[in-house]
C-alpha cells in the first residue's frame, strides 16, 4: 500500500529563501486560478479546466510576472490543479468553494523531477537534491533512495518535506482479539479490556504561555518587527501543542492497528460536539477527527479492520453487565450504576464494553425514564435517538431507521434495524 512518509528538512539560508519564493508562486497561481474560476461562475460561464487554467496562466500571468521563471514550472502548474479539485469537491458538495490563500500560513509546494518509472529526485542518505533548489540537507535518512514527486511545506519555522513510498504489508500475529474503544475527554482513550491511555491535554496544559504570548502579539504594533517575532514564538508553541497531540495519537491508533483483529470505535459526529461550546474546546484538543483518520489507514496496514459503531448508539447508557438496561447518565457522572443489577463500572469503561458487543445481537433497551424529551439530550453527548445504521470502513452506510421514541420499537435489536423498515416516527 502506498504510505507518506514527512520528515524534516535543514535548509541553509539561501535555499531557505528560494522555499519561501516558491510558496509565493504556489500561493499567486492558486489564488488567480481562484478568482478566474469565481468570474467565470459569476457571468454564468463554465469553470474552465486544469488544463484550461495552466494555459491561460502561461498566457496572461506570466509574462507579466518574471519571477515565476525563479522556481520550478512544476509549482504552479500542481497549484492550479489543487486549486480545480478544491472546485469539484464544491460541486460535487463535499466540501465548500475554496478560499483565498494568505500569505504566511499554510506555506506549501509540490515540486517533481523524471518519471515515476525514471524517478530523478535523489537523496544520498543525508541530503537531498531537489530540482532548481539544490542539495538540501535531511534531518534524518528517507527511506528510499529517488523519488518522482514531493510536497514542501512549512509549519511553524520548519520545513517538511513528505514523499509517497509504496509499503510491503507487515506480518501480525494470529488470534488477536478485538476491542472496542471509547474515545473521551478526560481519558483519550479506554478499551473495552481495561487498558487507559491519558489525554495528553496538550493546549490546556499550555494555555498560560498562550495568553501571555497572544497578549504580547496584540500589544505590538502592526507591521513592525516586534511583532513579526511575536507572532513567530507564538506558531512554535502552536506546533509544539499539535506535535504532543499527535505523538499521544500516533501511539495509541498504532498499538490498537497492530495487536487487536477488530477495532470498533464509535462513529461519533464531532461538529455536533464543537457546537457546544462548554466541550469544544475539550474535544478540540484531544484529536478525534485524526483519531479517525489514522485508525483507518492503519488498519489497513496492520490488515485488521475498523468498525463504526453507529453514532446513536446507547453506549454510555447500557449496563453492560446485565445488558437489559438502560439509564439516564448525565455527562458530569464518572461511575456507571445500574439500578437493576447493582453493576458498578467506571463510566468510559462500561461504554467501551459495549461497543466492544456491537453486533452481537444485543438489544437495545428503551430509557424508561426520558421517552418523549429525547431532543433535550442534543450535542450527541448522550446520544439522542435519531437512527441507527452501521457503517463498515468501507463506506456502505447500510439504511437509517429512526428508532426508539416510539414505544413499538422496545426492545428493537441491532440486526432489526439494520432491515429497510422504514417507519415515520419524529
Ligand atoms: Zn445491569
Amino acid at each position: 500500500m502506498l504510505l507518506s512518509f514527512k520528515t524534516e528538512l535543514k535548509p541553509n539560508n539561501k535555499q531557505l529563501t528560494l522555499f519561501r519564493k516558491a510558496s509565493g508562486v504556489a500561493r499567486h497561481a492558486y489564488n488567480w486560478a481562484c478568482a478566474t474560476v469565481q468570474s467565470c461562475l459569476e457571468n454564468k460561464e463554465k469553470a474552465p479546466s486544469a488544463i484550461d487554467l495552466h494555459k491561460r496562466l502561461i498566457a496572461e500571468v506570466k509574462p507579466n510576472c518574471e519571477w515565476y521563471y525563479e522556481v520550478s514550472k512544476a509549482i504552479p502548474q500542481k497549484a492550479v490543479a489543487d486549486l480545480r479539485t478544491a472546485w469539484d469537491r464544491c460541486f460535487k458538495k463535499i466540501s465548500k468553494a475554496p478560499r483565498f490563500k494568505k500569505k504566511g500560513r499554510s506555506d506549501s509546494f509540490y515540486l517533481e523531477y523524471g518519471t515515476v518509472a525514471n524517478p530523478k529526485i535523489r537523496n544520498d542518505g543525508k541530503r537531498i537534491n531537489l530540482p532548481s533548489i539544490g542539495w538540501v540537507r535531511l534531518a534524518e535518512p528517507l527511506p528510499m533512495t529517488a523519488i518522482h514527486n514531493c510536497t514542501i511545506s512549512r509549519q511553524a519555522d520548519k520545513w517538511f518535506i513528505s514523499v509517497k513510498q509504496e509499503i510491503q504489508l507487515p506480518e501480525v500475529a494470529i488470534n488477536r482479539p478485538s476491542v472496542g474503544v471509547d474515545i473521551g475527554i478526560k481519558e483519550l482513550a479506554v478499551c473495552s479490556n481495561g487498558e487507559v491511555f491519558p489525554n495528553p491535554k496538550a493546549y490546556r496544559r499550555m494555555s498560560k504561555r498562550f495568553k501571555h504570548l497572544q497578549r504580547a502579539v496584540s500589544r505590538k504594533e502592526k507591521g513592525s518587527k516586534n511583532r513579526t517575532k511575536a507572532v513567530r514564538s507564538l506558531a512554535k508553541v502552536h506546533a509544539r501543542v499539535s506535535n504532543i497531540r499527535k505523538d499521544a495519537i500516533h501511539k495509541l491508533t498504532t498499538h490498537l492497528a497492530k495487536n487487536h483483529s477488530e477495532i470498533k470505535i464509535e462513529d461519533l459526529s464531532i461538529k455536533a460536539f464543537l457546537k457546544n461550546h462548554k466541550l469544544a474546546g475539550a474535544i478540540a484538543d484531544c484529536g478525534m477527527y485524526e483519531f479517525r483518520r489514522q485508525l483507518e489507514y492503519k488498519t489497513q496496514k496492520f490488515s485488521s479492520q475498523l468498525i463504526l459503531v453507529d453514532r446513536m448508539f446507547p453506549s454510555s447508557q447500557i449496563c453492560s453487565n446485565c445488558g437489559n438496561h438502560r439509564h439516564k447518565m448525565p455527562l458530569k457522572e464518572r461511575i456507571y450504576k445500574c439500578l437493576d443489577c447493582g453493576y458498578v463500572e467506571d463510566r468510559d469503561l462500561n461504554a467501551a464494553k459495549n461497543i466492544q458487543r456491537w453486533f452481537e445481537g444485543i438489544n437495545i433497551p428503551i430509557r424508561l425514564d426520558q421517552m418523549a424529551s429525547s431532543a433535550k439530550i442534543a450535542c450527541g453527548v448522550d446520544k439522542p435517538s435519531v437512527s441507527h445504521s452501521r457503517t463498515t470502513m468501507y463506506g456502505e452506510r447500510s439504511r437509517t431507521v429512526k428508532q426508539e421514541v416510539n414505544s413499538e420499537f422496545k426492545q428493537l435489536s441491532i440486526f432489526e434495524a439494520t432491515e429497510p423498515c422504514r417507519s415515520d416516527v419524529a
